[in-house]
């Protein structure tokens, strides 16, 4: 990164998207480069890139490279104006609160965040005038003044800031340049970028308030962290609220609880405990991918721990080691073993020990195993981000000129896999990372044939340029749910790399020794998380197929508590999971109740439906309408809904059905 540009004389060589170039003295301002191609384009930008560092517009330019314009339309330019909402907010706690201290502010994913240091934690009512405050700061209008500075004046501007003199200290002895940003009252040390002025953020809201340590450091002061949002558009920032809203009734670990489906314990953090109705969804989703792979797959089992030979020959010990369990083996007194955190390098042993012949291919091996990746506890969240998960993991060693075909199917299988569900999906095509393995014909090669793949399937698919794996390219699938919010979940990689590593082959039709091609699939990413997404997408009331309690038999009265338990009996026999509820409780109670525990059908039996073999069928959340069966109608319609995977009783509704006042 030497700085040739700048001793050439001082001037700077951009290079426009269109291959145009402006040459400008070193330390010209962006918005003047921008100005200079357009003025209109000046007025829609937000910030631009060089060489894909995105600066504002009040900075200086010191080097040459690729220079791209951001305009709102760009999703960097949302990050841009969610931390120049961090300082929106400190600027009005400021005038409120002068004697809250600030840590920093930055961009998050949904939002954005401001830590500050005060006697008395904030409450809501804070948070509210805050808000209102920070409108006045936008409307206002103040720039976002940029300026370089030294450190003695930075340590001097930040004189009564202890925690800005703090991060001050990290520029001693650096070259790095200070920049500090005003806008009006308010001064940041900050690196940027920001919004030429307060008035671009027009959309936010103030969400929550929660206590934060100081540099994420334990043994040092907590700080109170205001969270927010903010959008260019006012229906973006409406949906991701009423998105928000419907998240929190939806919560897995909320519903986990109430359901009783799972349960954490600090025993063993970020491994969950299964209750007997939680394993049946598993149990569930793993007999349907059963199902799908009972032809051309081959299941098998591996162990979970392995001693450090295997990882070396991966190279998961170099590269990985720390996101493992290591295990003490006592007869080398070393910790030179490991759970495994993936199935991948177990299946390459489990293909080498044996020879194979061109005419296995492609050979697909499937697996349920449970593997453990040591994530820290502060990271850890319900069944999200676990320790211990089962991957739906599959293998598949084919030759190169299967890549196609192969590709092709396991996109419709995986599409087909999410529509059982009510989940529609997107495709990303990544191409290779900046770090990596593998020469660069490798990759030309790997590309090219897992983007042919894809393009032969004729589905719109967004390109995610250095996103690929570090041993190859990869399609990921984004799922979304009933409300709207995506989920990463399946993958297709093609791997060039690990049959060099593991030496793997196949005999080919000249009878002379190949390498197979790896791609590394799942559908459903964990069951855990998948579990999480499934409980969040269906609000707990899950398709009758999946339901931990498809059918819950009441009686009306005790008389009729015999007739109900031969249903139950019966029901059970066809394999269906079914429950009687005779408790002394009114028969309103236990239809509540049913509703609550969110059972796909409740069959409730009194005088007549005994005498006549029928039931009085209540589908869950269509309120006080029953419908009168027969026993066998009724059995035969959850058995059909059993066996298609129907997304019965009901269809996924957007927000949370009330429940039935029975
Ligand atoms: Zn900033
Ligand atoms: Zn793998």
């Amino acid at each position: 990164m030497s700085d040739l540009s700048t001793a050439a004389a001082d001037l700077i060589v951009l290079t426009l998207p269109d291959g145009n170039t402006r040459e400008v003295p070193a330390g010209t301002l962006a918005r003047d480069v921008v100005g200079s191609i357009g003025a209109r384009l000046l007025s829609a930008s937000v910030a631009v890139a060089v060489d894909g560092e995105v600066v504002d517009l009040m900075t200086p330019l010191r080097k040459s490279g690729a220079f791209v314009v951001i305009t709102d339309k760009d999703p960097r330019a949302l990050e841009v104006l969610r931390h120049s909402g961090a300082h929106i907010l400190a600027t009005a706690v400021r005038r409120l609160r002068p004697d809250a201290a600030i840590g920093f502010g930055p961009a998050i994913d949904d939002g954005f965040y401001y830590d500050f240091d005060v006697e008395k934690p904030f409450t809501p009512d804070d948070l509210a005038a805050f808000e209102a405050e920070m409108r006045k700061v936008v409307a206002e209008k103040y720039a976002f003044v940029r300026e370089e500075v030294s450190l003695e004046e930075a340590r001097a501007r930040f004189a009564g800031d202890p925690l800005k003199m703090e991060r001050l200290a990290d520029f001693e002895g650096s070259d790095e340049v200070i920049s500090v940003y005003t806008d009006g009252p308010f001064v940041d040390l900050c690196r940027g970028p920001h919004v030429p002025d307060t008035s671009y953020l027009k959309h936010f809201k103030l969400l929550s308030i929660a206590g934060a340590y100081w540099r994420g450091d334990v043994k040092r002061q907590m700080l109170q962290r205001i969270y927010a949002t903010a959008f260019w558009k006012k229906d973006e920032l409406e949906t991701h609220l009423h998105q928000l809203e419907e998240a929190k009734k939806r919560d897995h670990r909320v519903l986990g609880k109430s359901l009783d489906l799972f349960f954490f314990s600090p025993v063993s953090p970020g491994a969950a405990f299964w209750t007997e109705r939680g394993t049946v969804i598993v149990n569930e989703l793993q007999a349907y991918l059963r199902d799908l792979q009972r032809d051309g797959y081959q299941e098998i089992r591996t162990p979970l721990l392995y001693n450090k030979s295997l990882w070396e020959t991966s190279g998961h010990w170099g590269k990985y080691r720390e996101n493992m369990f290591l295990v003490l083996d006592n007869e080398t007194g070393e910790h030179d073993m490991s759970l495994k955190p993936m199935n991948c390098p177990s299946h390459y042993v489990m293909y080498a020990s044996k020879k194979h012949s061109y005419r296995e291919l492609p050979l697909r091996f499937n697996t349920y195993d449970v593997l453990h990746r040591n994530e820290v506890t502060g990271a850890l969240s319900g069944l999200t981000r676990v320790r211990q998960f089962q991957q739906d993991d599959c293998h598949i060693f084919l030759m190169e000129s299967q890549i196609a075909d192969e590709v092709r199917q396991l996109v419709q299988f995986i599409l087909s896999y999410y529509r059982t569900f009510g989940l529609t999906a997107t495709l990303k095509f990544a191409t290779r990372p900046a770090t990596r393995i593998g020469s660069d014909d490798m990759w030309d090669q790997a590309e090219a044939a897992l983007r042919g793949a894809l393009e032969a399937t004729g589905l719109p698919y967004e390109l995610k340029e250095g996103d690929g794996a570090f041993y190859g390219p990869k399609i990921d699938f984004d799922v979304h749910d009933s409300i709207g919010r995506a989920w990463q979940l399946g993958t297709i990689q093609l791997d060039y790399a690990a049959p060099e590593r593991f030496d793997l082959s196949y005999t080919g039709e000249d009878n002379s020794a190949h390498r197979p091609v790896i791609i590394h699939r799942a559908v459903s990413g964990s069951f855990e998380r998948f579990t999480a997404i499934l409980i969040e997408h269906f609000a707990g009331a899950f398709p009758v197929w999946l339901a931990p309690e498809q059918i819950r038999v009441i009686p009306i009265a005790d008389d009729y508590r015999e007739t109900c338990e031969a249903l139950v009996a019966r029901f059970r026999a066809k394999g269906l999971r079914a429950t009687v509820d005779a408790r002394n409780e009114t028969l309103n109670y236990r239809v509540r109740d049913g509703e609550m525990q969110k059972v796909p059908y409740m069959a409730v039996v009194g005088k007549r439906e005994a005498e006549e073999s029928t039931v009085a069928l209540r589908v869950r959340h269509t309120g006080k309408k029953q419908e009168i069966l027969s026993v066998d109608a009724f059995e035969a319609r959850v058995l059909d809904e059993v066996r298609t995977r129907a997304l019965t009783p009901m269809p996924v509704a957007a927000t949370t059905t009330e429940e039935a006042s029975a």
